[in-house]
């Protein structure tokens, strides 16, 4: 899928951002043991760019290489999973969940299907809730005043001026 005006994306934090341009490529998820833990979560949703595609806009990524082949670079400050690059390749990727959209990077294949957790198929029939209807409302409100994720857009300066720590987005959940 190929972009009209550049993606843009970023940490929870905000101090590290980037945008994508060129063309989105194989949005994946991977189940292997080594992208479980470098998410810390069941499977890495993936998708690739051309490496000239990336550009970071705001900070420097921290790299953990997680094998000879493989750098992952993440936020030093917050911890955000943000970038998996095969060294071998003239492409690299960019974690999903990290893009401002993240609903344009539809998966289209699985991979690492051996580290497969058995019941991960089965999440979506889960009973569930939305954030405001989990706790007290007093809580949630304490939550979405404080809240110091980086908002879903690009901005000029981060932290907002007049702000003492990392200031307050606009999105919810703490
Ligand atoms: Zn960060
Ligand atoms: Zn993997």
């Amino acid at each position: 899928m190929r972009v009209g005006r550049p993606l843009s994306g970023g940490c929870q934090c905000g101090a590290v951002r980037y945008h994508l341009s060129g063309s989105l490529i194989e949005p994946s998820i991977c189940h292997c043991r080594m992208c479980q833990k470098a998410f810390g979560a069941f499977y890495a949703p993936l998708v690739g760019v051309r490496r000239a595609g990336f550009r970071l806009t705001r900070g420097e990524l921290a790299i953990f290489r997680s094998s000879d082949l493989v750098e992952r670079g993440f936020c030093r400050d917050c911890g955000t999973p943000l970038t998996f690059d095969d060294l071998d390749r003239d492409e690299m990727a960019v974690s999903i969940g990290s893009l401002d959209d993240p609903s344009v990077a539809r998966p289209i294949i699985q991979f690492g299907l051996e580290g497969r957790i058995a019941w991960v198929g089965e999440l979506d029939d889960l009973p569930g809730s939305n954030t405001p209807d989990e706790g007290p409302p007093a809580k949630y409100e304490a939550i979405r005043r404080t809240n110091h994720q980086h908002p879903d857009h690009d901005t000029a300066a981060w932290p907002p001026a007049g702000t003492s720590s990392r200031g307050q987005g606009s999105e919810i959940d703490g």
